[in-house]
């Protein structure tokens, strides 16, 4: 690694990253982690070089299977689309129009060729890295009642919080045991976690070496301030919806303005940011799922994270229809368009579609993906909507099955393992 005023590059077989310095002590020629443009952790010569061997030959392996996968064949498409196609490939800005276009899509042969695109842009800008984040979600309290959402106030589910002690536990094990670089801490919004215990947590697991999203809703600006200096790095905050109407009456009492305003000032703090929607909320039209990619853009989300509304029981919502996979396939598609270097996830809602939408999702434009690390005692509790494809997995064989997938499909998790 070398450094020049705060940024670092990283040399990872001959190509070179940019990453902040966020390590003490970290000098030029060491060996390091980053995760998400961040210098996580300075690891020593042993270590890293065991890893770089493991990497060395596979890495250059999984490049050839992405670069194969990633190829465009010919289909029988209509003009139109292929116009709208070429210019992603002239790396031109798509109108809403033509979006809106690709939004109308049915024949097998286009979306096909849609997905074939948007795979081989995020090919040529990101190449086949992809990240592999891992998920605690230490409390199902909530003081909202969004009405898509399973664990809102007014549900009666069994409660759980994790003490700090618990929560650090675990994150230890995820770090230490799992291997996890990057590590998501989910819960409803529970303001029994003040801002003293969340800096005592984030604090305590930051010496880890992990880089620390927190996804814990709408809290005060200075909490969120606080928690960044005590560490965390990255937020996990979606805007939801960008129709201001539907948000009103599915988020009572919350205003979609001062959450906009809430993601705007987590960015300008220095975090990470990672935002976005929930596809196939009732009311909701393809012009909405349009201005919902464009605004994840604006925002300068550095991770577009959506997915399919899945109606949970015991809410408003639970007599509504799953959104259609196609429609969410082709949200990850247009968001690659949009946001051509931009991370996408593969959220879990994703994959309790079915379980291939996870491969189709990393086919379709996008390349990050999230493990669940709850304990199952508390994981089945944290219920924001049913049949969560990761329920019943055993974390090790989650972490096995992703990997498989991944490398299967030429992809580079190299945040996870080892
Ligand atoms: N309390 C935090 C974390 C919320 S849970 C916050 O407010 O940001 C994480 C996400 O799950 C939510 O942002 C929402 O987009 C999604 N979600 C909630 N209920 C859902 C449902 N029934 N189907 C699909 N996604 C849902």
């Amino acid at each position: 690694m070398k450094i020049e005023d705060n940024i670092g590059t990283v040399d990872y077989f001959g190509e070179h990253r940019k990453v902040f310095m966020d390590t003490d002590g970290a000098k030029e020629g060491d060996y390091v982690y980053a995760q998400g443009g961040v210098l996580i952790r300075t690891v020593p010569e042993k270590e890293a070089l065991e890893t770089l061997e493991f990497w060395k030959e596979r890495f250059f392996e999984l490049k050839k299977v992405d670069a194969r996968l990633s190829k465009v064949h010919d289909s029988q498409t209509s003009n139109a689309i292929l116009a709208i196609l070429q210019k992603v490939n002239l790396k031109r800005a798509l109108t809403k129009e033509d979006m809106s276009a690709l939004y109308k899509v049915t024949k097998p042969e286009e979306l096909k060729l849609i997905y074939e695109t948007a795979n081989s842009t995020r090919q040529k800008e990101n190449d086949n890295a992809c990240c592999v984040h891992g998920i605690l979600e230490f409390s199902n309290h909530c003081r909202n009642d969004c009405s898509y959402c399973g664990i809102r106030k007014s549900s009666s589910i069994k409660r759980y919080r994790m003490t700090v002690d618990e929560i650090i536990k675990n994150a230890e094990y995820a770090v230490k045991e799992l291997g996890f670089k990057a590590l998501v801490l989910q819960s409803g919004e529970d303001t029994w976690y003040d801002e003293k215990k969340l800096v005592e947590i984030v604090r305590r697991i930051r010496k880890m070496g992990v880089l620390i999203f927190i996804s814990i809703g709408a809290r005060s600006k200075e909490l969120y301030r606080k928690v960044y200096e005590a560490g965390a790095r990255a937020v996990l905050l979606r805007f939801e919806t960008s129709n201001r109407e539907i948000f009103e009456n599915l988020r009572p009492g919350t205003s979609f303005e001062e959450r906009i305003d809430l993601i705007k000032y987590v960015k300008s703090l220095g975090y990470v940011v990672a935002t976005g929607f929930i596809v196939g909320l009732p009311g909701e039209t393809d012009n909405d799922l349009i201005n919902n990619i464009l605004l994840t853009k604006s925002l300068g989300a550095d991770m577009h994270s959506f997915g399919p509304l899945i109606p949970a029981e015991g809410t408003p919502l639970e007599d509504e229809r799953l959104p259609d996979k196609q429609k969410v396939l082709k949200t990850i598609a247009i968001s690659r368009f949009a946001d051509r270097e931009a991370k996408i996830l593969v959220t879990t809602a994703l994959e309790t579609l079915d379980r291939k939408t996870r491969k189709e999702g990393l086919l379709a434009g996008a390349n990050s993906i999230m493990i669940n690390v709850t304990p199952p005692e508390y994981r089945e509790l944290y219920i924001i909507y049913p049949n969560r494809a990761d329920k019943d997995k055993d974390i090790k064989e989650n972490i096995k099955q992703t990997t498989d997938l991944l490398y299967s499909i030429g992809r580079a998790p190299t945040d996870i393992g080892l």
